[in-house]
């Protein structure tokens, strides 16, 4: 097999064959002309079904993932909510991550409940814990490693011993690592999601999502579903996402190279009680971060002496990272999970400490960043 940086620029991007352009074009149609009734060229019919900008994208990042077949979709959620519908019907059970992303955990809780999914909150990183989960009903466990935002490491091969005996299909939310620094399908997992939103796309400028699987079962329905349900990107955002992908290796190790000195001068700062990242040698899901994942990624999160307050005045003050939510773009970000991303999980089991900070360290100069960090600190605690 080529290598990644290899696959990311040249797979399912073959220089078009009618005008020679290099780069796949956006195929900005949502039909295409037939020569006879079904005479269709390429098998292309309408855009909805498939459109080759989109087709693109999704061989790419089979490739990536080290797939049989991918499936993009207009966002991370369109992609979740197609896949559940792939996997569950009505009685099914559900185990979902104890932290897991806030707008996966809605999903589940707000609207795949009302259509009779039942569901259980597990620390993944817990193997006997998820073992003790598991019912006649259980259908899938759904992993995030790293999780968002305590940054918890799941053993992806150990989960996999374990759905595989049971007979529940494992999917592995890989956002956070990027199919660069980590693919759950090789470790064992049936199915990958990511919200290509972060750093398959990196560029903060497109959102999306897909779902790779070697399994031509779940193929088969995903591909119905996709076309039945509707939820897929328009050609635009299936380039941009094209285009983003083309750069991730490179990216991805400048993210994780930044994430490092970050982490590491921030559990220096008298300022701050606990450093959230799995690079680091006291983290508990260390060992098994570094046997799964190429690198540590670029997600650091840490929690703040001084409770809410102080952690709210650090937000504030930073200049370099911008307040924002969302992560994985080229720019770093900070952002108050309490109040943010997570408050959809405000009150339930997968609620978030509230002197929690989250940053999405960028690909700007180190030194910049560690600076920017400090005097937010200093600004807000001193
Ligand atoms: C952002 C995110 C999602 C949802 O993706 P969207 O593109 O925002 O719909 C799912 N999982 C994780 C881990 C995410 O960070």
């Amino acid at each position: 097999m080529r290598g990644f940086s290899t696959r990311a620029i040249h797979t399912g991007q073959d220089p078009d064959p009618t005008t020679g352009a290099v780069i796949v074009p956006i195929h900005a149609t949502s039909t295409f002309a037939q020569d006879g009734v079904g005479g269709m060229r390429g098998g292309y019919e309408y855009s909805r079904s498939a459109n080759p900008t989109r087709t693109a994208l999704q061989e790419c990042l089979a490739a990536l993932e080290g797939g049989r077949h991918a499936y993009a979709f207009g966002s991370g959620m369109g992609a979740s909510d197609t896949l559940l519908r792939v996997l569950l019907r009505p009685g099914d059970h559900m185990v979902i991550p104890h932290d897991a992303y806030g707008g996966t955990f809605r999903l589940v809780d707000k609207v795949l409940a009302l259509w009779g999914i039942e569901y259980t909150p597990v620390d993944l990183s817990d193997i006997d814990a998820l073992r003790a989960a598991l019912r006649p009903a259980t259908k899938a466990v759904w992993c995030e490693t790293p999780t968002n935002p305590l940054l918890g490491i799941a053993d992806i091969a150990a989960v996999a011993d374990v759905t595989r005996s049971a007979g529940v299909r494992l999917v592995v939310d890989n956002t956070f690592a990027s199919p660069y620094l980590q693919n759950p399908l090789a470790l064992g997992a049936d199915v990958v999601v990511h919200s290509t939103t972060k750093y398959v796309g990196g560029h903060s400028d497109v959102v999306g999502g897909v779902v790779v699987t070697s399994d031509d079962a779940i193929a088969e329905q995903l591909r119905f579903i996709q076309n039945a349900v509707g939820s897929v990107p328009g050609p635009f955002d299936a380039w941009l996402t094209l285009r983003g992908a083309k750069t991730l290796a490179v990216r991805m190790e400048r993210h994780s190279d930044n994430a490092e000195v970050v982490a590491e001068a921030l559990a220096a700062h008298p300022a701050v009680e606990r450093v959230l990242y799995p690079g680091l040698p006291e983290h508990p899901g260390h060992v098994v971060a570094a046997k799964q994942m190429r690198r540590f990624g670029g997600m650091v999160s840490f929690l703040v002496a001084g409770g809410s307050e102080a952690a709210l005045r650090v937000c504030a003050a930073t200049e370099i990272f911008t307040l924002a939510e969302s992560l994985g773009g080229i720019e770093s970000l900070i952002e108050f999970p309490a109040q943010m991303t997570h408050a959809s999980v405000a009150g339930s089991a997968l609620e978030v400490p509230d002197s929690l900070i989250r940053l999405s360290v960028g690909i700007e100069d180190a030194e910049d960043l560690v600076a920017d960090l400090r005097q937010a600190l200093d600004a807000a605690t001193g």
